[in-house]
């Protein structure tokens, strides 16, 4: 529900037990290409609006986890329809407040909307497996249940497409949820609540609770009902939850931060590896789990490489998210701003030298306008190298050899998604085989937008079940073992044996 203020700026409520519900304090969410432009007044939620919202999941699990599959299929791709339907709409929300360009946020929308038709498809995937018993006529399966109420934490770099690969397949085994976005992109997760509460759910199978991760999240995560979290953010913060979810038994899964690396070999194609690094490491404005920060290029080609990132880098338009022709947006936030300027300074007196960007641009707008910056001379020691920047920065480390590439790929607290530009198939193989990573990209930019395959990482980066694809039914359901006896009789034991 939206009411307006005197002033003309929407209120939105948050979502529980199938009703919009006031909130005593809401927050502002501010365009990060405009500053002056308040989107809207977002309902923060109060410890008992996360108590109720809780309750009425863990209310409504018994009838949703028995609802046909007929029931959840038609539900799930409703909202999968209407989110294509809407995704200019919903891209353009997007874009105002995260600060992604147009085109990506637009495309984001489209993944959220086929996410929600990939799941709805998987309602109808057996969800029992048979398997033959070491004793005679016995019938022996593993059937899957819902875990029951899912708390999804989300945060803000991909404001539609996490919640939808978190939501959609936790109704789609049969589960419940409770929905707490990240804070600075409260408009695209309530647009999207506002979908899911139209789409005919019983009361409180969804709910959305809006506000600070440290109250509102970590009350969620603290409940004794909630049955598993569904979390995707920061390294810390996923630690800090693993914690107390393990501590009260909880299941969770955990997606965290990542420090991608690059590989570029001699034989590379200059031009691809060019492009791959531009949009691995800066397109979203290198706000991505999976950029490439690292870009490791071998002697051979590394001085050409260099001229050629600088010659691209030169061009990039950079701008207001909204305009059509802009190719790498704003920072999202201030905050993220003064982030990304701290490991610039540290860069430095580090010994990196900054080739291009890094400097604070003005436009049209009043925003957080940061010039995409590439540093050379990187070490892998160095701080920009080994911890997760988040941000329109990139090193390139100067190897002599695929040896010493892969080396230096792997000397990483993360392993999240791996790259290699080369056309040697031996190399190729070895790579692929033994990078620390859980997802390998070879001569492509880096991604994880194919919903029906798993996301995932190693080291820091992930914890516990894949996200997405039917992968992920390992965290969103229960395995139950049925040994079942009909009819056949079980001979008696003789005595002594
Ligand atoms: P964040 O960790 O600050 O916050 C993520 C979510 O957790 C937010 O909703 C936040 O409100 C909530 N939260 C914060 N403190 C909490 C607490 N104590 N208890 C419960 N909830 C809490 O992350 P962010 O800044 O929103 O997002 C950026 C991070 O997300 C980066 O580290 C990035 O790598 C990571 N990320 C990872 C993936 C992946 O799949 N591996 C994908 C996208 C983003």
């Amino acid at each position: 529900m939206t009411i307006r203020t005197a002033n003309e700026q929407p209120i939105k409520h948050n979502f529980i037990a199938g009703e919009w519900r006031p909130s005593l304090e809401y927050m502002e969410n501010i365009n990060p290409s405009d500053t002056n432009d308040v989107i809207a007044r977002y309902a923060i939620a109060s410890s008992n609006d996360v108590q109720d919202a809780v309750s009425a999941a863990a209310t409504a699990m018994p009838v949703w986890s028995n609802s046909t599959s007929g029931e959840r299929f038609e539900i799930l791709d409703a909202i999968g329809s209407e989110i294509i339907q809407r995704q200019h709409e919903l891209g353009d929300l997007l874009a105002r407040e995260e600060g992604k360009t147009l085109k990506e946020a637009v495309a984001e929308a489209h993944r959220a909307g086929s996410l929600f038709k990939f799941f709805a498809a998987e309602v109808y995937r057996s969800e029992t497996e048979g398997y033959r018993s070491l004793r005679q006529g016995i019938s022996l399966e593993v059937r899957r249940e819902p875990i029951g109420v899912v708390a999804a934490i989300t945060p803000w770099n991909f404001p539609l497409a996490i919640p939808a690969w978190k939501i959609a397949p936790a109704l789609a085994y049969g589960n419940t949820v409770v929905f707490k976005p990240a804070e600075l992109v409260s408009g695209s997760a309530w647009a999207l609540a506002e979908i899911i509460s139209r789409a005919g759910l019983p009361e409180g199978v969804f709910n959305l609770v809006m506000g600070q991760g440290t109250e509102v999240g970590a009350a969620l995560v603290e409940h004794a009902d909630v049955a598993g979290v569904t979390f995707t953010g920061s390294t810390a913060v996923g630690r800090k939850i693993g914690a107390t979810t393990f501590a009260r038994g909880g299941k969770m899964q955990l997606e965290m931060g990542g420090q991608n690396p690059l590989i570029v070999l001699d034989d590379a194609d200059l031009e691809s590896a060019v492009e791959f690094a531009i949009n691995g490491s800066f397109y979203s404005t290198g706000q991505r789990c999976t950029a490439s920060s690292r870009l490791i290029v071998t002697e051979g080609i590394h001085d050409t490489f260099v001229a050629a990132m600088l010659h691209r880098m030169q061009g990039l338009r950079i701008g207001d998210a909204r305009n059509p022709d802009t190719e790498i947006g704003p920072v999202v936030s201030e905050a993220q701003l003064n982030s990304n300027l701290d490991y610039l300074r540290t860069a430095k007196i580090e010994g990196a030298r900054l080739l291009t960007g890094g400097e604070e641009l003005k436009r049209a707008t009043p925003g957080w306008y940061l010039s995409p910056a590439l540093f050379t001379h990187a070490t892998r020691e160095m701080q920009i190298c080994r911890e997760e920047v988040f941000g329109p920065i990139a090193s390139v480390i100067s190897v002599s050899n695929y040896d010493e590439a892969l080396l230096v790929a792997n000397d990483s607290d993360f392993g999240l998604s791996a790259g290699i530009v080369s056309n040697d198939r031996k190399i190729i193989d070895h790579f692929t085989a033994n990078v620390q990573a859980g997802m390998v990209q070879i001569n492509l930019p880096t991604a994880g937008m194919d919903f029906h395959a798993p996301f995932t990482g190693r080291k820091n980066s992930s914890y516990g079940p894949p996200e997405k694809g039917s992968h992920c039914r390992e965290f969103f359901t229960n395995s139950k073992v049925v040994h079942a006896n009909y009819g056949e009789r079980l001979k008696p034991k003789k005595e002594g044996s």
